[in-house]
């Protein structure tokens, strides 16, 4: 069976780190691992649109700055297809199918979705897209007969509504969807890295992230004032490491290589931590390397970036293209739907003659 990655993001705000870890990296490895028959990346601007339909100014403004993230962290679209959700309307048509299959109380009981409404403050104007878009996601995965999903840890709920739908569908019409697997990351501190506020997720909507196109001294200032262990006030206080988000940021971010190259006198970050938990390492000096060590993975991205932005045009094209080819995927998988569910009429032609010997009898 052919391997397919489809995964992607909403185009809400710039990509931050936590996406880079949680899910970008990942993909770019991916792509560049030659393992995968095809992969589909996906700007999700119609599901942004879900809790952004009074600003959609917004979304029409991220859409570039998410190509250019993608382009920036190694996303090739000579590998990859980077593509715009909303232009491929065959997927609002497997939603509505798909919409059959689930009941209101199973998306009522979706963890993420249920936090995602008390973080947005809808209580009970709720809009019925937004509340609906785990069925849209399961539309975009089974669109591309998707086998890989590879994603954060808060999306381990849509993958699992995914799966009962095209449970659900093959029992109902027949083998005709993929089933999805989930890949989260293999490494604990990036299934969900936190806000530099110590906040338990990074979030474009909470404004505590750190941009994969913060400048150098954006970069460094944030990190500078991060929040750390609030009782280790003074240098030979012992510190806590767990929970610690600049020793989660370097459990996610940093190498031994780092060590020998910005922090000799440890061998390694256990070494570190070990320091820290005993007391007489200050904040300041962990910060610091944790400063040279992102800044050390983001100043290519940075660069990259650059580059890209000269050619917006390009950009834009590259989308197009992208868009094109995934709409192609996508109307055979919704063709294959049709023809399972039935709903293929002109071309059944055992139909219309059963039909007619029926009306002649
Ligand atoms: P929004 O607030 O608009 O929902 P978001 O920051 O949650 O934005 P998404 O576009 O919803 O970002 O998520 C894109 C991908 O990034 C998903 O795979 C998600 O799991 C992953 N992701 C988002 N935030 C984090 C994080 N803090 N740590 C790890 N992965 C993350
Ligand atoms: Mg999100």
């Amino acid at each position: 069976m052919a391997k397919i990655i489809l995964t992607g993001d909403r185009p809400t705000g710039k990509l931050h780190v936590g996406h880079y870890v949680g899910s970008l990296k990942r993909r770019v490895e991916l792509q560049n691992s030659g393992e995968y028959d095809q992969i589909f990346i996906m700007i999700a601007d119609a599901q942004a649109l879900t809790d952004n339909a009074d600003t959609p100014e917004k979304v029409r403004q991220n859409i570039i700055e998410v190509a250019l993230d993608y382009l920036s962290a190694g996303l090739d679209p000579a590998k990859s297809t980077l593509f715009i959700q909303s232009q491929i309307p065959e997927l609002c048509e497997l939603s509505f199918y798909y919409m059959n299959l689930v009941t209101v109380s199973r998306l009522q009981r979706n963890p993420t979705v249920k936090a995602e409404i008390q973080m947005r403050n809808f209580e009970t104007s709720i809009p019925v897209g937004f509340f609906t878009y785990p069925i849209s996601q399961a539309a975009d995965i089974t669109a591309f007969q998707a086998t890989t999903v590879p994603v954060g840890e808060d999306q381990m709920p849509m993958i699992e509504q995914a799966r009962e739908i095209v449970h659900k569908f093959n029992s109902v019409y027949g083998e005709t969807l993929t089933m999805p697997d989930i890949l989260l990351p293999d490494n604990k501190a990036c299934l969900r890295l936190p806000g530099t506020d110590g906040k338990a997720k990074m979030s474009k909507s909470l404004g505590n992230c750190i941009y994969l196109s913060d400048t150098a001294e954006d970069v460094r200032k944030k990190i500078m004032s991060m929040f750390t262990d609030p009782n280790h006030l003074r240098v030979e206080d012992p510190g806590q490491v767990e929970g610690n988000p600049v020793f989660i940021y370097l459990d996610a971010f940093c190498k031994d290589e780092h060590f020998q190259k910005f922090l000799p006198e440890y061998p390694d970050l256990d070494a570190l931590k070990a320091h820290y938990t005993r007391g007489g390492l200050g904040d300041v000096k962990v910060k610091k390397f944790l400063n040279n060590v992102l800044q050390d993975e983001l100043a290519p991205i940075r660069e990259r970036r650059k580059e890209f932005e000269k050619d917006i045009p390009a950009v834009y094209q590259m989308l197009e293209e992208g868009s094109r080819k995934a709409k192609a995927v996508a109307a055979q998988t919704l063709a294959q739907v049709k023809r399972a569910m039935k709903i293929n009429y002109f071309e059944d032609q055992a139909l219309i003659e059963e039909q007619a010997k029926r009306f002649q009898s």
